[in-house]
């Protein structure tokens, strides 16, 4: 007998990372932290092998009045000044579409609710093959099914394979919806071009013709993207949507403002006619209100007051990590590259991906372990964190990981 609705998923939850980072640290405890290599955590740490935590957004949130922190926030999707300001810190300038803001439990609330109110039960969502877990299960637990495109074709985003996935879907329900995970793609570390995005639209505009199309674009990372404000530029492309397009911009603070656990978001909601934005926010402000009812107050407000008092400050700490995490990528890369040891197109972001089959890739990351060195498996890849590893471990480990590869290929 089972006292849970007969259509839920009862597998228990695998997450793939929690359990290898807590063998990593088992074998730090056994063997000292010097002898492992922990590439599991998908958090900014910093040299000092700690988890990095902006001090511009802890001493902005200490000051504050308790009773600020304490409060419910003024509305259901969030804060006004908050909406307003992640409007302008998100998209920069860079839209001139019709819009709306609805504040979230970070970046997940926002896939989540999108994933959610789209979609029927039944109906098929679009991912990309290789992506962060928690769309899977997002679409497990509405009972969606799932359609996957290649995420390259060489060192591009494969356009081919979502179109052809697309024109599949159609043929069976009429909307789309797409999740694209860029910049700095969870977990390869790429990004789509500007010419790719021209394109995308193109493709979703062709579609739209026929079906109506919803672009869920996971940005969770962007603010740690290599160009900067460059790196929003590609937003504008999104200017060109037909009236039978929706985008989703979903934001996470989490990265931002290395503010994880304070659970604060956004979903942007972009399209040519306000009238489509406010249809949606009425429907994303009762399923807030149902679920987590409103968003933490003391997070909204350290947004605001980080933004409009100590920008330049707030800039300039997040941009040394920035540089810390170039740096790290690259020394990697660069090795790997020498040494043959081959990874998906990575541009930007907290990781790199090793390319290779399933089974090579179990048998890989078992290697991989027994010389110490912890991962994450991701479809036909090996995640590598250079989020969370110092410099001086990124150094000559691509050659380690390549000698361990040739084992066992
Ligand atoms: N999207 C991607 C690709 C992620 O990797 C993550 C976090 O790991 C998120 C969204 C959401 O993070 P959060 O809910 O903490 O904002």
């Amino acid at each position: 007998m089972s006292f849970l609705k007969e259509s839920v998923n009862r597998q228990p939850l695998a997450d793939a990372v929690f359990a290898i980072a807590a063998k990593a640290k088992e074998d730090k405890e056994l063997n000292g932290p010097e002898h492992v290599v922990d590439a599991t955590i998908g958090s900014l740490y910093g040299e000092d092998g700690k988890l990095v935590a902006l001090d511009t957004v802890y001493d902005s949130l200490k000051n504050m009045d308790n009773r600020v922190l304490a409060k419910y926030a003024s509305s259901f999707t969030g804060n006004p000044d908050f909406k307003e300001h992640m409007y302008d810190w998100g998209l920069d300038g860079n839209s001139s579409l019709a819009h709306d803001v609805v504040a979230t439990p970070g970046g997940t609330g926002a896939v989540a609710m999108g994933i959610d109110e789209f979609l029927e039960a039944g109906e098929t969502i679009i991912l990309p093959n290789i992506a962060w877990g928690s769309y899977k299960l997002m679409a497990q637990m509405d009972n969606l099914n799932i359609e996957t495109y290649e995420m390259f074709d060489g060192d591009a985003f494969n356009l081919k394979s979502f179109k052809e996935v697309f024109e599949k879907v159609m043929v069976r329900q009429n909307k789309l919806v797409i999740v694209i995970n860029s910049p700095c793609h969870n977990p390869t570390g790429y990004s789509l071009t500007d010419e790719e995005w021209a394109k995308v639209v193109e493709i979703m505009n062709e579609c739209a013709k026929s079906v109506s199309v919803v672009l869920i674009n996971d940005v969770a990372y962007i603010d740690f993207a290599y160009g900067q404000k460059a790196a929003k530029k590609y937003f504008r492309a999104f200017d060109k949507i037909s009236d039978n397009v929706v985008v989703e911009v979903a934001y996470s603070l989490s990265k931002s403002m290395t503010s994880y656990g304070l659970r604060c978001g956004a979903a942007i909601l972009l399209a040519q006619q306000q009238k489509t934005i406010d249809e949606i926010v009425t429907v994303f402000a009762k399923d807030a209100r149902a679920t987590w009812s409103n968003i933490n107050n003391g997070a909204m407000a350290m947004f605001v007051d980080v933004l409009d008092n100590k920008p330049e400050e707030y800039n300039a700490e997040r941009q040394k990590y920035v540089d810390l995490l170039q740096k790290r990528s690259s020394t990697f890369i660069k090795e790997a590259d020498e040494v043959g040891l081959s990874h998906y197109p990575y541009k930007e972001g907290f990781f790199v991906t090793l390319n290779m089959d399933n089974k090579t890739r179990d048998a890989y990351h078992e290697a991989l372990m027994a010389n110490h060195i912890y991962t994450v498996k991701v479809n036909q890849g090996i995640r590598v964190a250079v989020c969370s590893l110092p410099v001086s471990q990124c150094q000559g480990l691509a050659a380690k990981m390549k000698k361990i590869l040739d084992t066992v290929q």
